[in-house]
């Protein structure tokens, strides 16, 4: 793990209040620390404090791949803790649900 990593952890450790850090401990929910760049990036990206399960540590990372399969990767040992977005998901349920209705009534007619 990089130097400047720990450092920045540490920092954004220290300025999250204690008792939702000990909540995100006890249920593995996911803080939101805001949109963050890196060096060589464009844009920016909504960084994430999870607690890793595996390593019993904190752990910072943004959020990959599309909200409904999202996720965020330990940087000590790599695992991969995943968390859809709430709205992504039920977007994905209604259209599915719409999809079949349309596929039923289709049917029907034939
Ligand atoms: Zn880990």
């Amino acid at each position: 793990m990089k130097l400047d990593y720990m450092l920045d952890l540490r920092k954004t450790l220290n300025a999250l209040p204690k008792r939702k850090l000990a909540l995100a401990r006890l249920t593995g929910k996911k803080i939101s620390v805001g949109l963050e760049t890196r060096a060589g990036w464009t844009g920016h990206l909504e960084f994430f404090v999870f607690w890793c399960r595996d390593c019993r540590a904190f752990s910072k990372d943004y959020a990959h791949s599309w909200p409904e399969r999202r996720y965020v990767t330990c940087q000590r040992c790599g695992t991969n803790f995943y968390f859809p977005k709430l709205s992504a998901v039920l977007k994905e349920f209604t259209e599915t649900l719409r999809f079949l209705i349309r596929l039923r009534f289709t049917a029907r007619r034939g």
